[in-house]
């Protein structure tokens, strides 16, 4: 679980995260909290800020695992919250327009993709124009309002169903969910690849059953917003919370969605640092 530093690896038999952001919602300086798995050359995103193709762009000018937006088909949805949300529409327009139709494959509990669309894309994407160009300067604006629309979620995504107490296939990973208790529905899981598993606490209130879902996991992502130190307290995990666990898990706890305030020098637990690589081993 130490970061991978450099560009040249070796990318065969890999399990790996790569840091898209580890900002909170207020955040000034960094990304939001996101992150891509790399199981063998496989990547699957977790969560999804706007601006992808820039963040990954600046992503691989630290370190090039080889994440592009045209490799990133499988999305994880913990929740609808925008910081984690945001970016699907840009994402699912990048896959039309840019290559070819593909649609991502969205996964999620039911309760997050009852509202996807309707409480959340429909109100952008429930009309596109997919005639002649030459016709648009032909029509009249109601017209062409009308000739847009009738788009569902289907032309855009395809959306699989997380279920509980079960494990569930994402991508090449195994995965096993968890409701977090958060301000909507949200979810934490477990990944598995090759015997090894990746936790992710997602954002949440600290709950000692989650850390209980999340302790036989070999590398434990979890969120922070540190409250002492944070201006911004609302349904977070108190860093003092986690400071109180065996230190067995506390070894295995990397924190992100942490505060612009907080920085590595005052952290006794480690802090993921954006961009870069984390082996889980
Ligand atoms: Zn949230």
């Amino acid at each position: 679980m130490t970061p991978v530093e450099g560009l040249a690896y070796d990318k065969a038999m890999t399990f790996q995260v790569q840091i898209l952001g580890v900002g909170d919602y207020f955040t000034e300086i960094h990304n939001y909290s996101s992150f891509v798995v790399n199981a063998d050359g496989r990547f699957t995103l977790v969560d999804c800020p706007d601006g992808l193709p820039r963040i990954i762009k600046e992503m691989n000018r630290v370190a090039d695992i080889g994440v592009r937006p045209e490799k990133i088909n499988h999305i994880i949805l913990t929740h609808l919250h925008g910081d984690h949300s945001n970016g699907l529409e840009g994402i699912a327009y990048y896959k039309k327009f840019l290559q070819g139709g593909k649609k991502p494959v969205v996964y999620s509990i039911r309760e997050v993709l009852k509202d996807l669309w309707s409480g959340k894309l429909k109100s952008a994407m429930k009309n596109l124009y997919s005639g002649p160009s030459e016709r648009i300067g032909t029509l009249p604006v109601r017209e062409l309002l009308k000739e847009c629309e009738g788009v569902k979620l289907e032309d855009y995504l395809s959306v699989i169903p997380l279920e509980f107490n079960k494990t569930n296939r994402v991508n090449n990973l195994e995965v096993e969910v968890r409701s977090v208790k958060h301000h909507v529905p949200t979810f934490g899981f477990k990944a598995k690849y090759g015997g090894k598993a990746l936790g992710y606490s997602s954002d949440t209130f600290f709950d000692p059953r989650l850390i209980d879902f999340l302790k036989d996991c070999d590398m434990i992502v979890h969120e922070c917003d540190f409250q002492k130190t944070s201006p911004h307290r609302g349904i977070h995990t108190d860093y003092h919370e986690l400071l109180r666990l065996p230190e067995s898990i506390k070894q295995k706890i990397f924190l992100i969605h942490y505060p612009d305030t907080a920085n590595q020098r005052d952290s006794e637990l480690k802090l993921l640092q954006q961009s870069q690589v984390y082996d889980i081993r």
